[in-house]
């Protein structure tokens, strides 16, 4: 038993192929981030974010969305998630035919979701809900994730009252889930756990996703400090690959292998394979051409297997 108040699994959503990789400055051919899936799926993974369905001259990156979807696994057993802003990303994603879940994404602050996607924070909502509508409407889910609910690049400190406001918003108009995003990384344990609970409160029995980014070194604890209270969804990148729109040169998404060691060590489950994350890890690692963020894969797992310490 991992102790109290913490459950026996969490659920991980593998964020590499969308959120990671949008925030890299190395362009990846369908070819290899269909490969990348493919080592998300070896190792565990169920819950996938394939692609967004943004405007290809603002993320170059996520051009290729459609042929992406094309390339995917046919498999019953794995949510492919696809993000959409508006209406017309969420048609896209639908007209694939192989999206399970849409992403929404609203954002707290008027000017943060002006810069992000040309809407005022009430506009983002309004938005949200209509992107789940089109999803449920075509026979599928949609969840929404409120971006920069720790913390604005704009306009500093966001009220958590704000938040939870918002997530009552989304999770009347039909959301299955509420993410609460550290979009910029900029949260602390303490501030995660007040806030996850009263919006875990807000929204049960919906549950709580987290999105992390480990820019100032925070990513961790704020994962341990969010599950504590209650969040029950944890999105984490393969390498800790990506980084943060506002601050150049900043590591990315908490690493999946990172955050997969902590909770196996506590003896939460996360369905995921360790030794498939490590060989993942070092082909990732060849394909961007960099040592990679996460840090667990450069240690090696603990207790040692008999093969590394032969
Ligand atoms: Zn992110």
């Amino acid at each position: 038993m991992p102790g109290a108040n913490l459950p026996e699994q969490i659920e991980l959503v593998e964020v590499a192929p969308r959120d990671g990789l949008q925030n890299e400055a190395v362009l990846l051919p369908v070819a290899a981030k269909l490969e990348l899936i493919g080592h998300a799926l070896g190792a565990g993974a169920r819950r996938i974010e394939a692609a967004s369905f943004v405007n290809p001259r603002a993320v170059p990156q996520m051009a290729d969305a459609e042929a992406v979807c094309a390339g995917l696994p046919q498999r019953g057993d794995v949510t492919w998630i696809g993000l959409a802003l508006n209406r017309r990303g969420a048609e896209r994603a639908l007209a694939t035919g192989r999206i399970d879940q849409l992403g929404a994404v609203a954002v707290t602050s008027d000017a943060f979701a002006m810069a992000n996607q040309g809407q005022t924070s009430a506009g983002s909502v309004e938005e949200a809900g209509a992107i789940i509508a089109l999803a449920k409407t075509a026979g599928r889910s949609g969840q929404a994730t409120i971006a920069a609910s720790f913390g604005c690049p704009f306009s500093g400190e966001v009220a958590e009252d704000r938040v939870v406001a918002m997530a009552a918003r989304l999770a009347a108009a039909g959301a299955v889930e509420i993410g609460l995003a550290d979009t910029i990384g900029v949260a602390d344990p303490a501030h995660v756990a007040r806030l996850v609970a009263r919006v875990a409160a807000e929204i049960a029995p919906l549950p709580v996703r987290v999105h992390f980014h480990n820019t100032r070194g925070t990513g961790l604890a704020n994962v341990w400090a969010a599950i504590g209270a209650g969040a029950r969804v944890i999105d984490a990148a393969l390498g800790g690959i990506g980084g943060c729109p506002f601050a150049p040169g900043a590591t990315g998404n908490v690493a999946t292998e990172d955050v997969v060691y902590m909770l196996e060590r506590a003896r939460i489950a996360t369905g995921l394979d360790f030794a498939a994350l490590i060989a993942a890890n070092i082909w990732l690692g060849e394909i961007m051409g960099r040592q990679l963020p996460a840090m667990v894969p450069r240690a090696g797992p603990f207790p040692p297997t008999r093969a590394a310490a032969a």
